[in-house]
């Protein structure tokens, strides 16, 4: 490899980080989609990270396209985000007191999507936690409907059939969370309509809500199918509607990354209610939930449905999420889009030269690749589940060999920031050849 780019060093203090980790954090990582599991190997340890580049322990320079699993939709370390970040941190780092500018975050994510109400929270996990509490006490209904595959976070109820770090792992669900935890929870394939009606014929009335990812990015990235000019968004929230349940729009993934929106800019369905993350925290721990204001005031301390967070609203996360969101121009999307489409187009050419069978699927600027042979698509998680991930690691090391960073499973999307450039691009595309050629 080092006469193939003649770049990189060695990964010697990674390998050393990782041992030292091992020994003090289980497997040496606070998130299994960090560690090389799937792949093989010691994940790279940071040292720091500017625009589209990581920069490891041991002094590579790589390519970054996990943008921290997408919340970077800037690129790392941009100046504005930074002095945001420094002015909120020189007055102090939590108050426990309501600020200024948690009412203007939530007005920009008002102003982006379709809710009226938001309560920020500290992560995606506890956005979904709190949005099932808030939908289930609403309705005063036990079930939820979720999708294999679809990742809300670790959520007790919603770890059946999960997507990300669960896919990747090949675990139905997890010790720790018991079967009358999951007992309300139905979990249907993404996109099988007829699933989703014989579930309502059955449990209509017990149905509290359905969630799905907006666009489903956790077992590679599914995009919501379109049946008779329906999509399959559409296609939940009227059979939702039809029998009195809420249905909830996860969006901490695909919200103000795969357009200013998210999903809904590109499939415009009214969910009930919404859950945010990642890209509204600007890189650090800022989530939210949201919905009519209606369903919203349920919430204590004006209705009776407690939830609370001791540095929920964080002025630090607070201020770099509202920067990272005004700093999100249309240039920005129209960018990421672009290049997206180009690397879309690069990767496709460079397995199809290499003889490597696969599918490249989107949500807006969102993409992954399925190392999959005989389909032209992949609806579900049981058809991306029959993809090769042997392709995929020797693919993954061979990019990671010439400079560039992928997600460590087969199972994530790829993520691209405004500042991948044509320095970082380039890097990529000329990586491709080498790498398909691994995976044949
Ligand atoms: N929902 C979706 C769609 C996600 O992709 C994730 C994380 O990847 C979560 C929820 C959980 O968010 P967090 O990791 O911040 O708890």
């Amino acid at each position: 490899s080092e006469q193939l780019t003649g770049q990189l060093l060695s990964d010697r203090l990674s390998r050393e980080a990782f041992e030292r980790a091992r020994a003090v954090i289980p497997g040496g990582v606070n998130s299994p989609v960090r560690a090389f599991l799937a792949v093989g190997g010691a994940p790279r340890f940071i040292a720091r990270a500017s625009g589209p580049y990581l920069y490891d322990i041991d002094g590579n320079e790589l390519v970054d396209l996990i943008c921290s699993w997408g919340p970077m939709l800037l690129g790392h370390a941009h100046p504005e985000v930074l002095a945001a970040v420094g002015a909120a941190a020189e007055h102090g780092t939590s108050y426990g007191a309501p600020t200024l500018a948690e009412v203007e975050l939530a007005e920009a994510i008002i102003e982006r999507a379709p809710v009226e109400q938001v309560r920020l929270v500290n992560s995606g996990t506890e956005a979904t936690m709190s949005v099932l509490r808030l939908a289930r006490g609403i309705t005063g209904r036990d079930m939820i409907v979720k999708f294999a595959g679809c990742y809300h976070g670790h959520v007790d109820s919603l770890l059946a059939s999960a997507g990300s770090g669960v896919a990747t792992l090949a675990i139905p669900g997890t010790p720790g969370v018991t079967a009358a935890t999951t007992a309300d929870t139905i979990v249907l394939s993404y996109n099988d309509r007829t699933g989703v009606r014989e579930a309502f014929a059955r449990y209509g009335d017990r149905i509290a809500a359905v969630i799905t990812e907006a666009a489903a990015g956790n077992m590679g990235v599914i995009p919501p199918g379109v049946e008779d000019g329906i999509g399959f968004n559409a296609f939940l929230a009227d059979i939702c509607r039809e029998h009195g349940a809420l249905f909830i729009s996860d969006e901490v993934m695909t919200g103000f990354r795969v357009t200013r929106t998210g999903q809904y800019g590109i499939d415009g369905v009214q969910p009930d209610l919404m859950t945010f993350g990642k890209v509204m925290g600007g890189g650090f721990p800022a989530a939210a939930f949201g919905g009519r204001a209606e369903l919203m005031q349920q919430l204590a301390p004006v209705g009776g449905i407690y939830q609370a967070g001791t540095l929920s609203g964080n002025p630090v996360a607070t201020a770099a999420g509202l920067a990272t969101l005004r700093l999100a121009t249309p240039e920005v999307y129209a960018h990421v889009d672009a290049i997206s489409a180009q690397l879309q187009a690069e990767v496709g050419a460079a397995l199809s030269a290499a003889g490597v069978p696969h599918v490249i699927q989107a949500a807006g600027n969102l993409f992954s690749v399925f190392f999959v042979a005989g389909v032209t698509a992949v609806p579900d998680y049981a058809t991306a589940a029959t993809q090769s991930t042997q392709a995929y690691a020797a693919f993954f090391h061979s990019m990671l060999e010439q400079g560039v960073y992928l997600p460590p499973s087969a199972y994530e999307g790829w993520f691209l920031s405004a500042a991948h450039d044509d320095g970082a691009m380039n890097r990529i595309v000329s990586a491709l050849p080498a790498a398909a050629r691994a995976a044949a």
